[in-house]
């Protein structure tokens, strides 16, 4: 299959699996995880409409950013880990373009990343708040438990906008009570931030579950992409 067939079926999935949750497909945005991808693939999807792109390493994110400034109307989604000490980077991104980042998980990432957008003159930063659906304090992401306070946190930083809560399922389990979960956090966070409504949940496995709990942003790469590169 080419990379137009590939997005084409996901999307008749994407939109399948919203008719039968009784949702809008439109109401969903399908992000395409195009990391350790060359950027000519990014250029490729753009030509073939695609707006919404998600990176997961910050250095091969920024030198995408820089690579394809050109490309002014893509929407770019940061969905790796943040080190406190990577807030520069991001923030300088966010200077550059639209970027929502969709790993927020601790408060001292929080207002780091206040700070750096402040120091940056960045503007306001689209975020979500990490949930962990997992019982390793280990992975990424707040403990559910955690994120009516870190929603709190971010909700006081004047760069931040809270748009909503991230995770990914956890291996071993099928995703739809974990999806179940996390939308009892989504509601959990609205309660402090009523705008807050994005779930940033599901990939190649598990995006029609997803659906089905919810989800308003999909994360999809291989099954778009085809695999992935080698990496080191
Ligand atoms: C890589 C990645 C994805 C996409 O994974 P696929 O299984 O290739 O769809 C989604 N979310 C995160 C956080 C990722 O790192």
């Amino acid at each position: 299959m080419t990379l137009r067939e590939r997005l084409a079926a996901i999307d008749e999935r994407v939109a399948a699996a919203a008719h039968a949750a009784g949702r809008d497909p439109a109401s969903i945005t399908r992000v395409v995880v195009t990391k350790f991808h060359p950027p000519a693939l990014i250029r490729d999807l753009r030509e073939l409409g695609v707006h919404d792109i998600g990176e997961n390493r910050q250095q091969e994110f920024s030198a995408k950013v820089d690579e394809l400034h050109d490309l002014a109307d893509l929407r770019w989604h940061f969905i790796g880990q943040v080190q406190t000490n990577k807030t520069r980077a991001i923030a300088r991104a966010a200077h550059s373009v639209a970027l929502t980042l969709h790993t927020v998980d601790r408060a001292k990432l929080a207002t780091a990343l206040d700070r750096a957008l402040a120091e940056e003159d960045a503007g306001t930063l689209d975020v979500l708040v990490q949930v962990n659906l997992t019982d390793d304090a280990g992975r990424g992401g707040a403990a559910p438990a955690d994120a009516e306070a870190l929603a709190t946190a971010v909700a006081a930083c004047a760069h931040l906008r809270l748009r909503g809560v991230m995770a990914v399922a956890p291996l071993g389990e099928p995703p739809a009570p974990a999806f179940a979960r996390l939308a009892r956090v989504a509601e959990t966070v609205r309660s402090v931030v009523p705008e807050a409504s994005w779930i940033s949940a599901g990939m190649t496995g598990d995006f029609e579950e997803a659906i089905a709990a919810g989800a308003t942003h999909l994360r999809i790469g291989s099954a778009i992409t085809g695999n992935r590169p080698a990496h080191g």
